[in-house]
């Protein structure tokens, strides 16, 4: 079955799967979405008997169609390789009553390293694809852990620019050294005076400025996007729901058919959107658990029914989840109004005009495999502490939000089914906050800090994090959101 993509927002011509990918998202604003969704094909007993590269295979040629079998598995092969420090790609770790699905041994140290690792092979293949001559400028706003992800993605990638805005006051020191000291003449990282809603709503702007679209068009160029609004972002993070679940199948603790539940650290709605797919795709998920830190806008949703981003914005320590405006929702917003792209526009008009909107009471009961929940900065830490006092696991302050979560789910609720906690990133991009929670000393230099982790979680210092102990920072331009365009102009040499 060919799947096609086309936009939340209206009904114009679908466009293939490598099309969406090399587009990034549709000309009205909307998001792409496949028009149908696929099931899985191969029996979950035979993916149990598969590696990661295996599974990435057989979930993600059931969505991208128009890609061929080689381009495909050449895609995986040079996504899932050795840039992983675990051959398993992802392991998945028991501690207490949960399972961890740890997402962050790619080369940032973040669950974004597992879609921003394949997106460059899927984006010049998609290029060659199409006969598309122009070089690809990828714009990319980030709450901190998208930038550094993309980054290494794309750097040094013939064809290719990409450009990096982040909240200059808004990320952790690691996430920033890790930005700043990004080599590759094809690089721009710019800090921004404002939050990453600013630098979102701006970047979104920017890829619909007809003046600059049309002047980057006539010197050869055209934007992407590397955020979690590209299908070819969504697609790669599909294929670990199905690889945890077949874990739980290969070593006896469920049955082929049993429930699996999912809990998901949420921003931008990516991650758990996924997990959403996934379990349109057949895989076998009880509950979607969403769970958001003190800016806690899909909680609420959640509870009444209503999205309402004029709120304040609150600076936490899990600063990749300081969102008010979780993108991805549109998608599912689209789903629960019947595929309806009319009502979706509608809601989105309003949110953009009055920054709320309400859904009906039919649309929320699409919504009946969702619960949301929320942790406070002191619950977070708490549940740091916990995992360390019980079972010596050090955790990251996102990881912590939803195992949270899920400990309060679960005594509220009852649910004891199986539950995989999406684990986003490694406690040493965060080791300030981790520290603190574990009652540690903190006023270190931040590698002396990273020694000091290493020792108590018993866990060498990743990679990504000792190799920033000799690099030189090469980004320090900070500018004004109204200066966004002229910096964009000033990197394409407009
Ligand atoms: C991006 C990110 C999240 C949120 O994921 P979304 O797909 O935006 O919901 C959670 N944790 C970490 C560590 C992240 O980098």
């Amino acid at each position: 079955m060919e799947i096609m993509y086309k936009s939340t927002r209206s009904d114009s011509e679908p466009v293939t799967a490598s099309q969406a990918i090399l587009r990034g998202f549709p000309q009205d604003g909307g998001l792409y979405v496949p028009t149908a969704v696929p099931a899985l094909d191969t029996d979950l007993s035979e993916l149990a008997a598969m590696d990661y590269r295996g599974v990435a295979y057989e979930v993600m040629r059931l969505l991208l169609t128009d890609y061929t079998e080689e381009e495909l598995k050449a895609c995986i092969r040079g996504a899932y390789d050795s840039k992983f420090d675990d051959d398993l790609i992802v392991p998945l770790k028991k501690a207490g009553d949960a399972w961890y699905l740890e997402l962050f041994h790619g080369p940032t140290i973040a669950f974004k390293d597992m879609a921003l690792s394949i997106l460059p092979y899927l984006m010049t293949t998609a290029a060659r694809k199409n006969g598309s001559g122009n070089e690809i400028v990828i714009l990319t706003a980030t709450s901190g852990d998208t930038g550094k992800a993309a980054l290494a993605g794309f750097a040094g990638v013939e064809g290719t620019k990409i450009m990096v805005f982040y909240p200059k006051h808004g990320v952790s020191p690691i996430q920033e050294r890790q930005m700043v000291t990004t080599a590759g003449a094809n690089t721009r990282v710019i800090g921004i005076n404002g939050n990453f809603d600013d630098a979102q709503t701006s970047v979104k702007k920017l890829f619909t400025d007809k003046a600059l679209v049309g002047e980057m068009e006539r010197n050869g160029m055209q934007f992407s996007s590397a955020n979690s609004i590209n299908i070819g972002r969504l697609t790669p993070q599909i294929v670990y729901y199905v690889y945890a679940y077949t874990r739980l199948l290969a070593d006896g603790t469920i049955k082929k058919g049993d429930p699996v539940n999912f809990v998901v650290p949420t921003g931008n709605f990516g991650n758990i959107l996924a997990a959403y797919y996934a379990k349109r795709m057949g895989l076998p998920v009880g509950k979607l658990i969403c769970a958001s830190n003190s800016n806690k806008v899909l909680f609420d949703f959640f509870e009444t029914g209503e999205y309402d981003r004029n709120r304040e914005f609150i600076l936490t320590s899990s600063p990749s989840m300081d969102i008010l405006i979780s993108s991805n929702l549109e998608r599912l917003i689209y789903h629960i109004c019947g595929d309806s792209s009319d009502l979706c526009a509608s809601f989105m008009k309003e949110l953009s005009e009055s920054g709320k909107y309400t859904i009906t009471d039919k649309m929320r009961e699409g919504l009946s495999d969702f619960v949301g929940g929320y942790a406070t900065e002191e619950q977070t830490a708490e549940e740091i502490r916990t995992l360390y006092d019980e079972y010596s696991y050090v955790i990251d302050p996102h990881t912590a939000v939803a195992s949270s979560v899920y400990r309060r789910y679960r005594a509220s609720s009852g649910d004891t089914t199986p539950a995989v906690i999406d684990s986003t990133a490694s406690p040493f991009k965060f080791e300030g906050s981790v520290m603190k929670a574990l009652g540690q000393k903190t006023d270190l230099p931040d590698l002396e800090l990273a020694d000091r982790l290493s020792e108590l979680a018993g866990v060498p210092v990743p990679k990504a994090v000792s190799d920033l102990r000799d690099a030189p920072v090469l980004h320090d331009i900070v500018c004004d959101r109204e200066d966004m365009e002229k910096e964009v102009r000033r990197f394409l040499g407009l």
